[in-house]
Formats: structure tokens, C-alpha cells, sequence
């Protein structure tokens, strides 16, 4: 049992004074608000929910920094990155996925992220066409090491496009039919428990035929698990998916799926009015990645008017070439800003723009990792971030504006402690496994000699 006493707190109520939290067994147990420190309690600033990644490819950090040179046509876009990302996604093995996934899990676990989404689908040793166990065991494992609660999404990939029967030979790596990949799933499912637990998907419609969708959803339909697929992230995607299937990508998946709330939609970029409209009806969370959709130059997602339809939003790191939820709400408002010329724009919830981005990251995010609403009240998982009130960033600011300084001062973020499952992983800004994730990282990233990707 942990008691944790801090001056201010944000639960499920709203903020709080002087607030007692008693975790037990990775649960808060009990919280008081105008209570007094006991014995032994830890003493914290201000306290708020953990946030959740909804969407990670943990290799894809190896990758962080080496695409950013102009290639030999001058015409690079997100497609000449994904190829790029296949040179790297051919060296990884089981080996060196667990030293990459377990840097950028306790990195993520630094910044605020407690609970991360890992939409998985490099399933393959290379060399292999079965899935290996040990690819899942390193993810796994690097979660246990950072810490972070994992939600392991295996992902099927079973063709090149709408129109190929197979997958190309760069894909051969991750691919799988339906039949290895749900015995894949069944196997990962079975060990559920504690900081650990399931969800399925699909990598998108280009990748999967529908037959395989189809088995999919109602797996997870039976087993109450999220159900993750990209969804409309290029124009290219949207105009094969015209041409092919007769209809747009979302409006083809809402049309022949029963769409509700377990799903999630990564990036939904683009989406006509109608399309916003039905995801946002059907209560689908959509999963934003402003960093990397920024550094693919994917397109901007009509947030304002989702929003405004009570739409209900995640955020992931996705690529990883930024970690830091905080970041990923910023840049959320600020690509709103810049396209619109106006201020606030996701002020919709709330008149705060940060608080609001903050409240609807935490329960969309929860959705999308099969999670209660990810607030901090009694019988929740026990994932929570003490900051320092004494930080400069947030001098001066009362509850009104505190999470508007988190996300719009964009300086080192005042994270003093981070609790996961009721344990301590951050203390005194430290993560408890930073020295033996970065040790291996090193050597893995060199190893990976990848400089010569982007040649
Ligand atoms: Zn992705």
C-alpha cells in the first residue's frame, strides 16, 4: 500500500486541495480531498492521470533523425519514407527490438506517458514466415523493464495493396495469414494480467482483405478488446480506395462494419464532412499523431468541427521522432491555428485549450488501450504524474491554468514522479531504468549502422 499526499490534484472530480491517494495492488484505493499527510506518505506538488500512448511502432525510434535529407528525386513524401523504414524494419531482430522498444518505453514512461498501445506487426524473425515469439517476448519484456503498461495490438498484414494478392518482398517480414496471425493473437491473449493486456487489429484497408477484417472485428467484438487500424493517413490511400472498393476509406469501413466505440481509428486524416460526422456518432476514438503526421507530411485532421460533434480524440507518438505527450497536444492546437488564423480553436470542452486537450487525450486514450476512463478516482489503475510546483513553468499559475502551462510552455517538463501500476518508476525525475535502457540502446543503435538507410 502507498500513501500519497499532494497539495493539488486533478481526480475524476475535478481539482483538488491538499489530497490524500492510497494505491493498493496497482489500484488507488481511496482519495481524500482537505485531508493531512500521514506517516510514510510521499509528499507531491500536484498530481494529475497518466496520459496514454495510443499508438506506437517502438523500432520506428531507431529511425528518429535519419530520414531528414532530401533524396535523389527531391520528391520525398511518405512513401519514400516507408521505404526507408523497411530497410530498418529488414535488420531488426528479436535482439535488438527489445533494446529499442525498452529505450523508447522509458522515455516514454519520463514524459508523462504511462500506458502505451503497441500496434504491432513485425511479427517475423527475418528470414521467417512464421510469427516469432520472441518478437512479441521483446516487446513484452521491454515494457516490463520501462515499466509502462502495455496494451500489445498485434496487427495483421497479409498483402501489398487493395489491388495485390500478396505482400511485397520487403513486407514478407511482417506479413501473415489470418489464420497464424489470430493463433498468434490467441497466444499473446492468453497472458493478460496485471500491467498487461490485449487488443487486435488491422494494419488498413490496403493491407488486409476484407474477408480477414471481417474475423477480426469479431474477434475483437468477442474478447472486448480494441480494434486499431490505420485509417485514410494519405490521399493516395483515399483515391486507390475510391477506385477499388466504390467508396472513400472511412465510409467503406463505417458502411460494412459495425464501428462503435472499441475501435480506433489511427490518423483518419482525411475524411470528408460526412465521414467526421459518422465517427463521431459512432463514438470511435480517433488516434492524432501530430508529431509524426507533421514529419510525414501526411495532411491536417479537421479537429475543430470533430470536436465541436463531441468526437472523442487519443494521441500517439507513433514514429516516435517526438516523445512527449505534451508536445503532441500542442502541436495538435498549433496545426488548427496555423490552417485557420485564429486562437483556441480546441477549446471546445472547456475554455482552457490545454486542459481540454489534456481531459480528452486521457479518456480517449484510455478507450483506445481497453482501459476504464483513465481519470484517477477509486477502483482506477494507479497511473499518475506528480510535478513540482516549485518548477518556473508552472510559477504563477492556479488550477485554472496549470495544464495550459504544461502543454504551451514547451520547456523541460517538471515531472518529479511517475507512478504505474502502483509502483514508482520516476523519482526525482529519474527514471528507476534509464542507465540499463540507455546502455543497450547504444550499442544497438550503432549496430543498426543506420546512416547508410538514408544513403
Ligand atoms: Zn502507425
Amino acid at each position: 500500500m502507498t500513501g500519497l499526499f499532494a497539495r493539488q490534484a486533478l481526480t475524476a472530480k475535478g481539482w483538488g486541495q491538499n489530497v490524500r491517494i492510497v494505491t493498493d495492488a496497482g489500484r488507488i484505493t481511496s482519495i481524500e480531498t482537505g485531508s493531512k499527510p500521514q506517516d510514510d506518505d510521499v509528499i507531491g506538488g500536484i498530481v494529475i492521470p497518466g496520459l496514454a500512448n495510443a499508438h506506437s511502432h517502438a523500432f520506428q525510434r531507431a529511425l528518429a533523425g535519419h530520414t531528414e535529407q532530401r533524396g535523389p528525386e527531391s520528391k520525398d513524401n511518405f512513401w519514400s519514407w516507408r521505404s526507408r523504414m523497411y530497410e530498418l524494419a529488414g535488420r531488426i531482430d528479436a535482439q535488438s527490438l527489445l533494446a529499442v522498444a525498452r529505450q523508447v518505453y522509458t522515455e516514454m514512461v519520463a514524459t508523462g506517458y504511462t500506458s502505451v498501445a503497441e500496434f504491432h506487426y513485425l511479427h517475423n524473425e527475418p528470414g521467417d514466415s512464421d510469427p516469432s515469439p520472441a518478437m512479441f517476448e521483446a516487446i513484452a519484456t521491454a515494457a516490463r523493464d520501462a515499466g509502462i503498461r502495455l496494451t500489445y495490438v498485434p496487427i495483421l498484414y497479409e498483402r501489398a495493396g487493395l489491388n495485390e494478392a500478396g505482400p511485397t518482398v520487403d513486407q514478407k517480414r511482417f506479413a501473415l495469414t489470418v489464420d497464424k496471425f489470430l493463433e498468434h493473437y490467441k497466444n499473446a491473449a492468453e497472458q493478460s494480467g496485471g500491467s498487461f493486456q490485449t487488443g487486435i487489429g488491422a494494419h488498413s484497408l490496403r493491407a488486409v482483405t476484407a474477408e480477414s477484417l471481417k474475423k477480426i472485428a469479431a474477434v475483437a467484438k468477442r474478447d472486448g478488446v480494441p480494434m486499431h487500424i490505420h485509417i485514410a493517413e494519405q490521399q493516395r490511400e483515399v483515391e486507390q480506395c475510391l477506385d477499388v472498393m466504390g467508396a472513400r476509406p472511412v465510409e467503406w469501413l463505417l458502411e460494412n462494419f459495425d464501428v462503435d466505440e472499441s475501435w480506433c481509428l489511427v490518423h483518419a486524416t482525411h475524411v470528408d464532412e460526412v465521414e467526421l460526422s459518422a465517427i463521431a456518432k459512432c463514438r470511435a476514438v480517433v488516434c492524432l499523431c501530430p508529431s509524426t503526421e507533421a514529419n510525414l507530411g501526411d495532411g491536417l485532421f479537421p479537429l475543430q468541427r470533430f470536436l465541436e460533434e463531441d468526437g472523442q480524440i487519443a494521441i500517439g507518438s507513433d514514429s516516435h521522432v517526438s516523445i512527449n505527450p505534451f508536445e503532441e497536444l500542442r502541436w495538435l492546437e498549433y496545426g488548427q491555428r496555423l490552417v485557420s488564423q485564429r486562437r483556441n480553436v480546441a477549446a471546445i470542452r472547456r475554455a482552457q485549450t490545454g486542459r481540454s486537450l489534456f481531459e480528452s487525450a486521457v479518456t480517449g486514450g484510455a478507450a483506445a488501450c481497453g482501459h476504464a476512463d483513465g481519470q484517477l478516482s477509486i477502483g482506477a489503475n494507479a497511473d499518475l504524474m506528480v510535478l513540482d510546483d516549485d518548477s518556473p513553468m508552472l510559477a504563477g499559475h492556479t488550477t485554472r491554468s496549470l495544464l495550459d502551462a504544461l502543454v504551451f510552455s514547451g520547456f523541460t517538463l517538471p515531472i518529479d514522479r511517475i507512478m504505474v501500476n502502483g509502483e514508482w518508476q520516476v523519482t526525482n525525475g529519474r527514471h528507476r531504468n534509464k542507465e540499463v535502457a540507455e546502455e543497450a540502446y547504444l550499442t544497438v543503435a550503432k549496430e543498426l549502422r543506420l546512416d547508410e538507410v538514408a544513403l
